[in-house]
């Protein structure tokens, strides 16, 4: 997973973009990277391993500067943990121009397009999603003579996948989606208290519409699946085309990647987590109330389904545990012996909170397993009677090929232990998920979602049916 925005025609875009990325920074933690066009028609781009705000220092950003600017924060995958596959790419042109692309998905086909354009000549610097989509684009524009959005468009029927990207080229900026629209997608907008000849307002794009708050931007609309939009100086926003297809957003985010402040896909992520618990709660007859009963979340991600739990379930919500939020987000470091660490730093029990108590703890998944096994047991150590796991999705059974880095199939506790045998792993008294059918009765257009990690419908598979730790973002 990863985060990408972008700022057109904004004196100082690349602070804009700088803020939009931290606000996301949740999408992607291990480097970061802007692209700004500048006044004389270069582009200068700017990559580093690191977090936002370490990297885009005021004193860096005061060193480039320009009107258009777009960045991408990057999520680590194991072996490709490495400054030359962050973003954006700058591919330089015969003609002298560059075109920097930044994108957030992962790419099914891409050793057959990566291979078809080496044999025409084309070289990687990177084994990166991004940059074949850059190099695709950029090769059918200067070699074969296509206009850049036509480009664009070809690359939509011919990359399978999911894609939300954005591209600068001279004074235009592109953004577009793959025709399925697997990752959020957003456009804003920005008025700007302009002075003299300079424009007094701004359209800014997001992987998510939490970010548009810390720039005082306003959300405008999601981009549509397949849409081409074209942004021109002193032009409106124009859509260009609508290569969409059969909708398969990823119900992913609206479970645990987003933050709950997002609205996409057409649902307000808190609501729905909300939604999530209290179907949750609805379902669970066997435990009874008591003052000695909390229900309480793992921090953060879960925050909202622990609510919805507990209000549905009138049952007291409350906090034994308290998350260290310097630690970030464990799962996406690339080994496991960091991750370990990471769970072990992560998060702390109340002293004095448990001892006696029946704790109902609500996670929003189990994927390998290894944070809640550590979790239960603290619970446990620090006095708790019975800890009732309760999952605000279904059994992850299978790898993402569209951008969430879930590992492979052995190693999702779902397809090596049944129920029962995860909560003995686990050390839980009691483990119950939410049902498939039960999440998909609470989106309003459930047909629109892809939920292939947890029902095996995959639209499209890479050639070998496994996780390679391609490149991704
Ligand atoms: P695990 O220890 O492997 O079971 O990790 C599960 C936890 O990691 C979940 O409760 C989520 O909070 C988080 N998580 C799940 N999927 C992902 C992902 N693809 N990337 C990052 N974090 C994730």
């Amino acid at each position: 997973m990863c985060g990408i925005a972008g700022m057109f025609w904004v004196p100082g875009a690349e602070r804009y973009v700088a803020d939009l990325l931290f606000a996301i920074q949740h999408r992607g933690q291990e480097s970061c990277g802007i692209s700004v066009r500048r006044d004389d028609d270069t582009i200068a781009t700017q990559k580093q391993m690191g977090l936002v705000k370490h990297v885009f220092t005021p004193e860096t950003l005061d060193r480039f500067t320009g009107l258009s600017a777009i960045g991408h924060v990057r999520y680590p995958t194991a072996g490709s943990s490495d400054i030359l596959n962050s973003q954006p790419h700058a591919i330089p042109l015969p003609d002298g121009s560059t075109l920097a692309l930044c994108a957030n998905g992962d790419i099914v086909n891409y050793a057959e397009w990566r291979t078809r354009l080496e044999h025409e000549g084309v070289t990687f610097t990177s084994n990166n999603d991004g940059e074949l989509i850059a190099r695709l684009i950029a090769h059918r524009h200067a070699v074969e003579g296509l206009t850049i959005e036509e480009a664009i468009a070809r690359a939509q029927s011919d990359l399978k996948g999911a894609f939300s990207a954005l591209l600068i080229h001279r004074e235009r900026m592109y953004a577009f989606r793959d025709p399925h629209g697997f990752r959020p997608y957003v456009m804003g907008h920005l008025t700007w208290q302009g002075t003299g000849e300079m424009p007094a307002e701004g359209t800014c794009f997001a992987s998510e519409s939490c970010a548009f708050g810390i720039i005082g931007a306003r959300f405008v609309r999601e981009l549509k699946p397949g849409e081409i939009l074209k942004l021109e100086r002193n032009r409106p926003v124009t859509t260009v085309a609508v290569n969409g297809l059969r909708p398969r957003h990823s119900v992913f985010e609206l479970i645990y990647f987003s933050r709950p402040d997002t609205l996409t896909f057409g649902e307000f992520v808190h609501d729905m987590r909300k939604k999530i618990g209290a179907t949750l709660a609805r379902g669970d007859r066997d435990i009874p109330p008591g003052d000695d009963l909390v229900v309480m979340a793992v921090p953060d991600s879960s925050n909202f389904v622990a609510l919805g739990y507990a209000a549905e379930k009138k049952a007291l919500f409350d906090m034994g545990l308290i998350r260290n939020h310097y630690v970030g987000r464990t799962f996406i470091r690339p080994h496991q012996e960091k991750r370990d660490e990471g769970v072990k730093q992560k998060f702390n029990p109340l002293p004095g909170f448990f001892p006696g108590k029946r704790v109902i703890l609500v996670d929003d998944s189990i994927v390998r397993g290894t944070t809640l096994r550590k979790i239960v047991r603290m619970i446990k150590t620090n006095g708790a009677k019975e800890v009732h796991v309760r999952i605000g999705s279904p059994r992850v059974t299978g790898s993402c090929f569209y951008g969430i880095d879930t590992p492979t199939r052995s190693e999702l506790i779902a397809n090596n232990k049944s129920i029962a045998e995860t909560a003995e792993y686990l050390s839980a008294d009691t483990l119950r998920h939410i049902t498939l059918p039960d999440l998909l009765s609470l989106l309003a257009r459930p047909d629109d979602f892809c939920n292939a990690c947890f029902s095996g419908d995959y639209i499209y598979v890479p050639d070998s049916f496994v996780k390679t730790n391609a490149p991704g973002c």
